[in-house]
């Protein structure tokens, strides 16, 4: 597979699953766009990484998910600097953990916004150029917690659930035009997303470190393992190729087994 001609933009692409997706598609010579947070340093590190590496072009967007204007000037950036976006793949995302009644209802309108807005606008701002050119992969991130839900993470599971609608909806609008819409929804993998959600799990269900670690998120899956960041990536990979074409619509797990239970 070559996608030396394609560019692609990949939200939360600074760290964890995002930059893991990023680097495989740049490997296949994918341009790429990469958004998200951290230190000047840190990104910069990551996207020369990408360039000196693959030889493809990287730039970087700053864009706030949970900005509409924003999220239109990043497509607008990629199109200006590639002429074109090919490949977009909606995989910000935060959690926050805690009791239903004790949510904060700011945490419920970012998550919201974030983890399932923010495809939304991405989305229809990158659609009128896939459909002119009779070609796009769009790929979102959904999460085990599109299918089945857990404790004390309204927001996510929701918007999750919700993420898993807009990608059947709009894979069937565009189906004709030779652009597939997919999502991918992992198990546990071990990233700063899981990593900081620890400590409130541990408070919600009166929990030490190891328990949480053992006996929630290692007990959800049957294999006993976190997925790895370099196999969720491996599948938008596969979601991008000509073998992928007639695979639209689709909530692709790769859980350990979570949801097979
Ligand atoms: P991560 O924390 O490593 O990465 C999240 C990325 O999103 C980072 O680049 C971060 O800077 C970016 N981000 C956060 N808020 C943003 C905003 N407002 N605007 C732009 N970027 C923003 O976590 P991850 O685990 O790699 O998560 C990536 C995706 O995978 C998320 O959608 C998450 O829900 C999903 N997911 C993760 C797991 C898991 O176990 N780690 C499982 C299923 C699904």
């Amino acid at each position: 597979m070559t996608l030396k001609s394609k560019a692609a933009v990949v939200t939360g692409s600074t760290s964890g699953i995002g930059l893991a997706i990023a680097r495989a598609l740049a490997k296949e010579g994918a341009s790429v766009v990469l958004n998200g947070f951290g230190s000047a340093d840190d990104i910069e590190n990551a996207r020369a990484a990408i360039e000196r590496e693959y030889g493809v072009k990287a730039i970087y967007s700053p864009a706030d998910m949970s900005k509409p204007d924003e999220i239109a000037a990043m497509i607008r950036l990629a199109e200006e600097t590639f002429g074109s976006v090919d490949i977009l793949v909606n995989n910000a995302g935060i959690q926050f953990v805690s009791p239903i009644e004790d949510f904060p209802v700011e945490k419920w309108d970012q998550i919201i916004a974030i983890n399932l807005s923010s495809a939304f606008h991405a989305i229809r701002a990158v659609v009128p150029g896939m459909k002119a050119r009779g070609w796009g992969r769009i790929i979102n991130t959904a999460s085990a917690h599109s299918l089945v839900a857990s404790p004390f993470k309204a927001a996510y599971v929701a918007a999750k659930h919700g993420i898993a609608g807009l990608t059947k909806t709009t894979a069937l609008e565009v189906a004709t035009h030779g652009i597939t819409v997919n999502c991918i929804s992992p198990g546990y993998v071990w990233t700063p997303l899981v990593e900081k959600q620890i400590p409130d799990t541990m408070k919600a269900r009166g929990l030490s470190k190891e328990q949480v670690i053992n006996d929630v998120l290692l007990e959800a899956q049957p294999t006993k393992q976190f997925v790895t960041v370099d196999q969720v990536a491996a599948l938008a990979l596969f979601l991008c190729s000509d073998a992928a074409s007639q695979m639209t619509g689709a909530n692709l797990s790769m859980d350990g087994g979570w949801t097979a239970k």
